[in-house]
Parts: C-alpha cells; structure tokens; sequence
C-alpha cells in the first residue's frame, strides 16, 4: 500500500480533458513534484485531490483510505494541507491570527464550553498557541508575528502561507507552485524550507513547480504531464532531459 496514490484520475471541463487517466503513488517521506507547461493539468490535480473539483472517474487514496469523494474539511482532518499558487491569506490580520486560524481544525471544545470558557477550552487555546508558536520558530517568522498580512513583502508573505499550512500538522502537504513570485535569494530559502520540512518534520511533500533549479534540489522523483497526461516520471534530470518533455516544453 503506497503512502498516497491517484489512480486513474480523470475531470472534463466541457470538452477539455485537464486530467486525463492520471495514476502515481507517493511514498512516505518523499518529495514528489509535478512539471508540465501552462494548462498541462497540473493544478487541477491538486484542486482534485484537495476537493475543489469533483473527479469524473478515478480514485485518490491516503494512507489506505479512499478520500476520493470526501467533504474538503474531511481531507485537511485527515492530514493533507496546501498552499496555494496566488497566496490565500487574511490581509487585514496578523501573521499569529492567520497562523491560529490554521489552527481551526484541531477544535476539539464545543461551542458551549468555549461561551464559558471552561478549564478544556483554556487547556486547547495554550496548545493551539504553542503548535503555533513552534512553527513560527521553525519558519524564522518572529520578527513578523505581529504584524499585518497586508504590510508584509511577498516574499515573507509565501513564507507565511507555507506556516498556515504546517500549522494544520500535515502528514502531506502540496504546494502550488512555492517560488513563483519570489527572487533569487527567497527562492533559495524555500529550497531550504522544503528540505527541513521533510528531514526535520518528516512531513511527505507534492509539489507543483515551475523553477527547474528548485525542483533539482528538493525533489526524490518528477512527474511531467502535458495536456492532462502522464508523460514521464522518475528522477528529475532524467524527466526534465526525457524527450517527450522537451518537445511537450517546445510546444510542439
Ligand atoms: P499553469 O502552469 O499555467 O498553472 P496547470 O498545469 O496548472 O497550468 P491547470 O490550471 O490545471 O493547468 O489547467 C488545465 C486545463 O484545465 C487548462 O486547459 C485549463 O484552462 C482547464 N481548466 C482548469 N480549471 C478549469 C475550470 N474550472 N473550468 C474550465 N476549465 C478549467
């Protein structure tokens, strides 16, 4: 039984095939990236398997389990989080109350404890704080925890995207495209970020990528799809040398 796995994955939009008979398995502790060029489906995988989009054949399988028509809030319970290719998080409030907001599916107090505020509910709120507090720490963001989303460069702002996510306790977190919109030297922090997340939080990784230097670097094995489609998987200089994926990369 493999960690994750889709099998057979497939959704239409009209006449559009954006996922085509799509099957991989992801082992425990890996990072597994997916490549292609624009409209190659990419993304739409990971709206499929984070319950954005229904599927219209196919199965998607977590530790066993098929999760494959589970509720959203249903998957993230379960251990999978994501971020998101244009960052999704509250302008208006703080890096700690975007972090604790991430926090909201491990609430295990009723309502009516929390309206009294009982020992149970104080008991959760330090907990939910020192969960937080750790990924702060772990992602360098001390500097930042007061401040406001919205003032915030984009480049810290990715970073807080990717704590929101660790907050949640993942055991597979899928990133949407970590360095897009990043320089250089971010891009190279996040290579960093990405490779503590595995070795130090063991937490198996699917990432969608366009930078080719940072998905060398992180990934175990590279799938590259182009129009819906498996084209190649394996280690990510032999995917990214395949022919298929150089003339998919072509456009021709
Ligand atoms: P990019 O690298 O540009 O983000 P991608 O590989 O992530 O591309 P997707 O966004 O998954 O590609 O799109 C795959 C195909 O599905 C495209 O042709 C896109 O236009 C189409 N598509 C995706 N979502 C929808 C939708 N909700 N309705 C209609 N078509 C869609």
């Amino acid at each position: 039984m493999s960690f994750f796995a889709v099998e057979n994955l497939s959704v239409r939009f009209g006449g559009i095939r954006a996922v085509d008979d799509v099957s991989f398995a992801v082992e425990q502790g890996e990072v597994f990236t997916i490549i292609g060029p624009n409209g190659a489906g990419k993304t739409t995988i990971f709206n499929l398997i984070s319950r954005i989009y229904e599927p219209t054949g196919g199965r998607i399988l977590f530790q066993g389990v098929d999760i494959t028509h589970l509720p959203a809030h249903a998957v993230t319970q379960r251990g999978i989080a994501r971020t998101f290719q244009n960052i999704e998080l509250f302008a208006n409030a703080t890096v700690l109350q975007n972090l604790l907001l991430g926090r909201h599916t491990h609430r295990s107090t009723t309502l009516f404890e929390e309206v009294l505020f009982l020992p149970s509910v104080r008991r959760a709120e330090r907990a939910h704080r020192r969960k937080v507090e750790e990924v702060i720490d772990f992602l360098d963001l001390q500097a930042h925890r007061d401040s406001l989303i919205a003032g915030l460069p984009y480049g810290v702002r990715k970073v807080v995207e990717l704590a929101r996510a660790l907050c949640t306790e993942p055991k597979l977190l899928l990133l949407d495209e970590p360095s897009s919109g990043l320089n250089v030297e971010e891009t190279e922090d996040m290579v960093f970020w990405i490779r503590d997340i595995k070795r130090l939080l063991g937490i198996t990784v699917i990432m969608v990528e366009h930078d080719m230097s940072l998905v060398s670097k992180v990934s175990d094995r590279v799938l590259a799809l182009n129009y819906g489609k498996p084209i190649a998987l394996g280690a990510p200089g032999e995917v990214q040398r395949h022919p298929e994926v150089v003339r998919a990369y072509l456009g021709e």
